[in-house]
C-alpha cells in the first residue's frame, strides 16, 4: 500500500510545491480525481496557469519553404502528447508560438505561408479551446503585409497576440521600416511575443560561438534579445509607440541583469546617446514583459526587483526540455506574495491574452 508521501511524489511534482511553500501547494485530492492533471492552488485558490512560451510547428506551411519539421518540435497533430505534458507540469493553457523561419520569403510566398500557418493555429486552438491560445505569425520582412496579417490574425482567426523574432534578416526591430507593424500592434492592443532568432546576434559572432557549450544558443539567444530590447529603447521606438505590450523570451536575455549600465552610458558618455528619451532606460524595463525562464529563485527574485512582478509571465520553452518545473519555480521563489505568484503563474498572461479566468 502506498504511503501518503509516495502518493504525493507520484502526483507530478506535487511534493516540490509543498516542500517549498506550505501555503502554496497542489491540491492532492483534485489531482487524484483527474488522473495526472496537476491543479495548482495558491492559498486555497485554484489558479489558472498560463505558459506564454511554447513552440509548435505547422508542416504544411514549412513545406512552402522546403523545410521539414525538426523531430523535437511536436506537431499539432500530437496535441494529446502536449496536453499530457501540460497536465503533468500543472499548465492549464499554452500560448502557442512559431519561431520565424520565413523572413527570407518573397511577398507572395510569405502571404500564403502565413495564411496557412495562422489558419492551422486557429484550428488547433478551436480543437482544445480551454487549453490553447496562439500568437499570430506575420511576415515581418514585408512590414505593411505584416500589419495586415496581424489584423487578420486577431480579427479573423481569433489569435490573441503576435510573435516576432529579435531581428529580421540582420535588421533591427527599431528600424523605421517596421513602424507600420508596431503601429498596428499598438492600435490592436495585443501582446507581441519576441523570441530570439537562432541566426540573430549569433550570425555576426558565429566563429566565436563555435565549440563546446552550445554558445550560439546558451548566450547567443539571450544576447539577441538584449540587443533587440536595447535598440527599441535607445532608438525611441518605445517612446513613439508607448502603448506597445512586448514580452521578451528568456527573462529578457541579459538586459534586466545589468540594466543600470544602460542608464549609466548616457550619463558617462552623453554624446553617444543621440536620441532624446522620455525616460531612463531602466524605466522602460518596467513596462516590458518577460517570461520566467531564468532557472533559479535568485534569478527570478532579481528579475522581479528590476522589472516588477506585474511584468513576469510563466514560460516553459516547450517542447525543448530546459525546464519542467516552471510552476514550482514561481511557487518556490521566496519573498513573493500570494497575489504576485498568482499573477505570474497565469493572472497577468490571462489578461494580456484574453483568457477567461
Ligand atoms: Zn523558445
Amino acid at each position: 500500500m502506498n504511503t501518503r508521501r509516495e502518493f504525493l511524489e507520484d502526483t507530478a511534482g506535487a511534493v516540490a510545491g509543498i516542500a517549498f511553500v506550505g501555503c502554496s501547494m497542489v491540491s492532492a485530492a483534485s489531482a487524484q480525481a483527474q488522473a495526472r492533471r496537476r491543479e495548482v492552488v495558491v492559498n486555497g485558490r485554484r489558479v489558472k496557469t498560463v505558459d506564454v512560451h511554447a513552440h509548435c510547428a505547422v508542416p504544411e506551411a514549412m513545406a512552402l519553404m522546403g523545410r521539414k519539421v525538426e523531430p523535437q518540435t511536436l506537431l499539432m497533430s500530437q496535441a494529446s502528447d502536449r496536453i499530457r505534458a501540460m497536465d503533468e507540469q500543472g499548465i492549464d493553457v499554452e500560448a502557442l508560438s512559431i519561431n520565424p523561419y520565413w523572413y527570407k520569403a518573397a511577398r507572395d510566398v510569405a502571404r500564403e505561408l502565413i495564411r496557412i500557418q495562422n489558419e492551422k493555429l486557429a484550428e488547433a486552438c478551436a480543437a482544445n479551446p480551454d487549453r490553447f491560445v496562439a500568437f499570430a505569425t506575420v511576415a515581418l520582412q514585408h512590414p505593411d503585409l505584416a500589419a495586415e496579417q496581424l489584423e487578420e490574425g486577431i480579427k479573423k482567426y481569433g489569435l490573441r497576440g503576435v510573435s516576432v523574432g529579435g531581428s529580421v534578416n540582420g535588421e533591427e526591430l527599431s528600424d523605421p521600416k517596421f513602424h507600420p507593424f508596431w503601429a498596428k500592434a499598438e492600435q490592436l492592443g495585443v501582446l507581441v511575443f519576441m523570441h530570439p532568432q537562432a541566426a540573430g546576434a549569433a550570425a555576426d559572432l558565429q566563429s566565436r560561438l563555435r565549440g563546446s557549450g552550445g554558445l550560439e544558443n546558451a548566450i547567443g539567444n539571450p544576447l539577441e534579445t538584449t540587443i533587440a530590447l536595447s535598440h527599441l529603447i535607445f532608438e525611441g521606438t518605445l517612446d513613439r509607440f508607448p502603448g506597445l505590450k512586448i514580452c521578451a523570451a528568456h527573462g529578457g536575455g541579459y538586459l534586466p541583469s545589468y540594466g543600470a549600465r544602460s542608464d549609466a552610458i548616457c550619463v558617462t558618455f552623453p554624446d553617444r546617446c543621440t536620441k532624446a528619451l522620455k525616460k531612463k532606460p531602466t524605466e522602460y524595463l518596467r513596462q516590458l514583459y518577460y517570461d520566467s525562464i531564468v532557472f533559479t529563485p535568485e534569478a527570478l527574485r532579481h528579475l522581479v526587483a528590476e522589472t516588477g512582478s506585474s511584468q513576469i509571465v510563466m514560460g516553459t520553452d516547450y517542447p525543448f526540455p530546459w525546464t519542467r518545473t516552471s510552476v514550482d519555480h514561481i511557487l518556490g521563489t521566496p519573498g513573493l506574495s500570494d497575489a504576485e505568484r498568482v499573477a505570474m503563474l497565469g493572472g497577468t498572461a490571462a489578461k494580456l491574452l484574453g483568457i477567461k479566468a
